[in-house]
């Protein structure tokens, strides 16, 4: 019987390795994989079973702090190819030659759910990306969607304690979440993203991913442009039917994870057109929008897409914990020709995602080897802490300034010097045009069929959520259009009728 790769690993892994000798941690050669040991057969065992001790001491500590989100993922291994010439935006190694491949790796996930739940949840999906650069790590820690939920980041906690388990039932409540997002409708424009098709993609090879964030690029005359990332799925888009992704979540919780690992063994390699969105700062004081808001998107036919190159994966992790689960991105991670913009969200995700990485991983997490710059070499006056398995940088001075051959700054990384100004003051933004780009979505992207799709999976969800909540997001909706409103009224009361007990 022909079986997926995914299910031959071990089989693989016989037909090319004979096995060697058994051994402890410490490398010492063990004789029995099988017996304690005891005096006697019935025990007591000895402490001087070092062996036992290792064993189950190393088991219990197995498990590392799970990420508070996008916890379960999948992860890959590839290059970046530059197809075309941006230099005119951006001194970005990566893109400094037409041709030039650069080494990345690729995490996807879901975001609310645990370590072990479904693929096929209905969520916006992770999209990360790490450029193994020449000079050092770049990370475009981006989703499967060009927006987000909310535009100040103080929210971020809150919003996603909103899809995570109610604290007396642990069951996740549909009262928490639409709760909150209709007394945040700045959320309204993601929410319409997540309750379309697209909030439940056919695996992570058949969707795009977004920088999302705008970011500003430097070109080697100084000048800077604003930019957003694209990447483009070149398998196609393709996403579950609401019942269809149900019943996969319950037949094949594993259905993405397993699709890319498989899609990669077979050497049916998915790739990624990476594209820019370009905005000068005379255009970014003019726009109708804030293009620093994450809700927003800029228009393709005021902002059209700039190709750049294609990413494609084409190796498997080695092993998953080493690679995918300690992979450790962070927006803070950039390399010269892309520095953050004022984006709110972005400029606390620059701190937040290090410190995860420091919580989970341990002060040393850059020197684990997926995490580390390879192509580049680290010299600072960092040294020490938990975990330290370099050479700690062995007898480079550990002090600056010093007159001893440390490692000195360089001009070449100096940002773009810019001058800000405005009263210091907790700025209230929940009421900056939630609805416009919101009610084009609905009245021009989305086909008719699609906006009934649309209702139908909002209603599935919605239903569960108290009266009063189902009122003040029915509002809302009708904000983005009367119809989207009406739909959803009449929905719930045709639900209402049948009975159908809620969860
Ligand atoms: P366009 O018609 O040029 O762009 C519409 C875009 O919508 C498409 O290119 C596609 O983005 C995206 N899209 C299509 N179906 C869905 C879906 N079910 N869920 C999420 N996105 C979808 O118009 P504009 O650029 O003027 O944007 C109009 C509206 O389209 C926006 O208000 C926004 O809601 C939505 N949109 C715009 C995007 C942008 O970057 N401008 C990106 C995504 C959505 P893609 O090509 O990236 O797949």
């Amino acid at each position: 019987m022909s079986r997926l790769p995914s299910a031959n690993q071990l089989s693989d892994y016989k037909a090319s390795n004979k096995s060697g000798v058994q051994t402890t941690g410490s490398g010492n050669p063990v004789d029995s994989g099988t017996a304690s040991l005891t005096i006697g057969k019935n025990g007591p065992i000895l402490l001087q079973d070092f062996q036992l001790i290792d064993e189950i001491s190393h088991f219990d500590r197995e498990r590392i702090p799970e990420r508070v989100v996008h916890a379960k993922g999948a992860g890959a291994f590839g290059y970046f190819e530059v197809t075309h010439d941006v230099r005119k935006y951006t001194k970005l190694s990566v893109f400094s030659k037409v041709g030039k491949r650069t080494p990345i790796a690729v995490r996807f996930s879901t975001v609310g759910g645990e370590s072990g739940s479904a693929d096929t949840a209905r969520d916006p999906r992770g999209f990360a990306v790490k450029f193994y650069a020449e000079d050092g790590n770049w990370d475009l820690v981006g989703n499967n969607t060009p927006i987000f939920f909310i535009r100040d980041p103080i929210l971020f906690p809150s919003f996603i304690h909103t899809q995570k388990r109610n604290p007396v039932t642990h069951l996740k409540d549909a009262d928490m979440f639409w709760d909150f997002i209709s007394l945040r409708p700045e959320s309204i424009h993601q929410v319409m993203f997540l309750f379309s098709e697209r909030g439940t993609p056919d695996g992570y090879r058949f969707m795009n991913g977004y920088g999302s964030h705008t970011f500003k690029l430097l070109n080697d005359k100084g000048e800077y442009y604003y930019c957003k990332f694209h990447y483009k799925t070149n398998q196609g888009i393709k996403n579950l039917p609401a019942d269809k992704a149900a019943e996969i979540a319950g037949s094949d919780p594993d259905y993405s994870i397993r699709d890319l690992y498989n899609a990669i063994a077979n050497k049916d390699y998915p790739s990624w057109t990476m594209y820019l969105q370009i905005m000068t700062e005379e255009q970014s004081q003019k726009v109708s929008f804030n293009p620093f808001d994450l809700t927003k998107v800029w228009p393709h036919k005021e902002f059209p897409l700039i190709t750049v190159g294609k990413m494609v994966l084409d190796r498997n992790p080695k092993n998953y914990f080493a690679e995918v689960e300690q992979i450790a991105f962070s927006p803070a991670h950039m390399i010269p020709g892309v520095e953050p913009s004022c984006d709110k969200v972005l400029q606390a995700r620059l701190f937040s995602y290090s410190d995860t990485h420091r919580h989970r991983l341990g002060p040393n997490y850059l020197q684990i080897p997926v995490n580390c710059p390879y192509r580049s070499s680290v010299s600072n006056y960092q040294r020490d802490g938990f975990m330290t398995v370099t050479d700690n940088q062995a007898g480079i001075p550990n002090y600056f300034p010093n007159s001893f051959s440390g490692p000195t700054p360089t001009q070449d990384a100096a940002i773009h010097k810019f001058v800000t100004k405005g009263e210091v003051a907790r700025w209230e933004t929940g009421d900056d045009d939630n609805f416009s780009q919101a009610s084009e979505f609905w009245s021009k992207t989305l086909n008719a069929d699609e906006r009934q799709r649309l209702v139908n999976n909002i209603l599935d969800n919605l239903r569960n959520a108290a009266d009063f909540i189902q009122e003040r997001t029915i509002k809302n909706f009708s904000q983005v259009s009367p119809e989207f409103g009406d739909a959803l009224r009449d929905g719930l009361k045709k639900l209402c009728k049948t009975g159908k007990p809620h969860l």
